[in-house]
């Protein structure tokens, strides 16, 4: 009997725990010409923000990075450009203009408001391939935090 092959759970780059995530999902946001060499996986997706590696084959040990994927990944990019939820479009640059101007986004609502209406396709939308609320609720404490600081800076000066 052929033994199982270890699975190597953490990423190459930056030793953290990976999370698992379908094969289809590393399917859907490879460039095209890289999809044909997938191999079976399991596969694991790097959660670090500073860590340029998105998806890692646990077994084949294939490593594919942020240049390697169609979209900006929530997990590793903010600013303009950047999709917090992929279902329906919410943007990082905007959720971080609510918190700035209002103290709080409606994001979170809006999200969960669309996501019982009309259901929502994260395994093949979202390059993590799940739901985008965890990474929305701490987008928006890091823009609190942020808010705090320029407006302690703002009363200071005035
Ligand atoms: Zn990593």
């Amino acid at each position: 009997m052929k033994e199982a092959s270890p699975l190597h759970t953490k990423c190459p780059r930056d030793g953290c725990q990976g999370t698992p995530v379908e094969r289809v999902t590393v399917q859907h946001h490879l460039r095209p010409e890289l999809r044909g060499l997938l191999g079976e996986g399991p596969f694991h997706f790097c959660e670090s923000a500073d860590c340029s590696v998105v998806y890692f084959d646990a077994v084949g040990g294939a490593v594919y990075e942020i240049a390697d994927v169609l979209l900006p990944v929530s997990y590793k990019a903010q600013g303009i450009g950047v999709p917090l939820c992929y279902c329906f479009g919410v943007m990082d640059d905007a959720v971080r203009r609510q918190v700035l101007d209002g103290g709080t986004s409606t994001a979170p609502q809006h999200v969960k408001a669309r996501m019982e209406a009309e259901g929502c396709h994260c395994v093949t939308t979202n390059p993590a391939g799940r739901c985008c609320l965890g990474v929305i609720g701490r987008r928006i404490q890091i823009y609190q935090q942020e808010r705090q600081v320029s407006r302690g800076e703002s009363l200071r000066d005035g």
